[in-house]
């Protein structure tokens, strides 16, 4: 198939990457010219605008920062719609609102293109092992449209629904592990604090019923799972601004939905003081610097 692939960051260099693996011809689109260049020397062809990299193309992706620059890169003079004819699926795979989504989904529907959105889970490293999960949000039929491009770049494509339900996904996981890992931060804190072995605790917990991925896997704790960034300074992993800008989403969406969320409010608090402070490029495991100010925090 031929493809074209807008925003080479993080996550989207490594995608395009696997397309390009699986047989795929990829036109590539960065405003950043060295990621655009990396990709060329993989095998794909450069492209002077988005509107370019959609030129002649059967489907078009992009991983973006956020919703303003989704809906510029598709609305645009030299933008997306400007390059494509009627018929050609665009696939969204940034984190963003769901009423972007839908908004964009009209757009491009009066455009005569199907809008698809299809953020992912799995971070960096499941970005470049092609394991990626893909919560897609679409009509049944732009779904099985989808999934042989996305197969090529995870290994777990879900259909979540309607337009937008694929972000709904996205940010109620995200929700749950925000608050998850201050939870975990806290008990850990408390009972370092209270004298008993962070070993002996994590080991507890991670039996109990107080058990979950941000205990058992990604502890916040240092030292107590070698390949958590907490063991390595709270480098390379899921940054905490990241977090604070899908726990935003979380908390906008439930404005919209007139739905409270008590925890999630608190725990993007949480996070925004971890960005004031300076540590919003840490992984966000490093809350629990706030419960342990004055003790060695890893
Ligand atoms: P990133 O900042 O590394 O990459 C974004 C890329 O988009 C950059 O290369 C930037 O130059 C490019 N870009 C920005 N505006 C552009 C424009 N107008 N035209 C063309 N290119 C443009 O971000 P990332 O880490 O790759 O994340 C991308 C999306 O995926 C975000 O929405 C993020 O929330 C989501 N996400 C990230 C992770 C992660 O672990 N990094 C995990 C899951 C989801």
């Amino acid at each position: 198939m031929k493809i074209g692939f807008i925003g080479l960051g993080n996550m989207g260099a490594p995608m395009a990457l696997n397309l390009l693996k699986a047989g795929h011809t990829v036109n590539v689109f960065d405003l950043n010219a060295q990621a655009v260049q990396s990709l060329v020397d993989a095998g794909a062809s450069a492209a002077a605008s988005a509107k370019a990299a959609a030129s002649g193309v059967e489907c078009v992706v992009t991983m973006l920062p956020a919703a303003a620059h989704v809906r510029s890169v598709l609305t645009a003079e030299d933008g997306v719609l400007a390059g494509i004819p009627k018929g050609v699926t665009i696939i969204d795979s940034s984190t963003i609102d769901p009423a972007t989504v839908k908004a964009c989904a009209e757009i491009a529907a009066k455009h005569g293109n199907t809008f698809v959105d299809a953020p992912v889970s799995g971070g960096t490293g499941g970005a470049a092992a092609g394991t990626l999960t893909f919560m897609v949000g679409g009509s049944a039929a732009s779904y099985e449209h989808v999934k042989p491009v996305l197969s090529a770049m995870g290994k777990n494509i879900v259909h979540c629904g309607d337009t937008g339900t694929g972000q709904v996904a996205k940010i109620c996981n995200n929700l749950v592990l925000g608050i998850t890992m201050a939870g975990v931060a806290e008990a850990m804190s408390l009972g370092e604090a209270l004298g008993i072995d962070p070993k002996v605790l994590g080991g507890i917990i991670n039996t109990s019923t107080g058990r979950c991925w941000s205990s058992d896997t990604y502890n916040p704790f240092p030292g107590l799972i070698e390949t958590a960034p907490s063991s390595r300074g709270y480098t390379g992993g899921f940054g905490t601004d990241l977090m604070l800008k899908d726990l935003g989403l979380a908390t906008d969406a439930a404005k919209f939905a007139r739905q409270p969320v008590y925890l999630g409010a608190l725990a993007q608090q949480l996070y925004q003081t971890m960005s004031m402070r300076g540590a919003g490029r840490l992984d966000f495991s490093a809350v629990i610097k706030l419960y342990r100010t004055d003790r060695d925090a890893g």
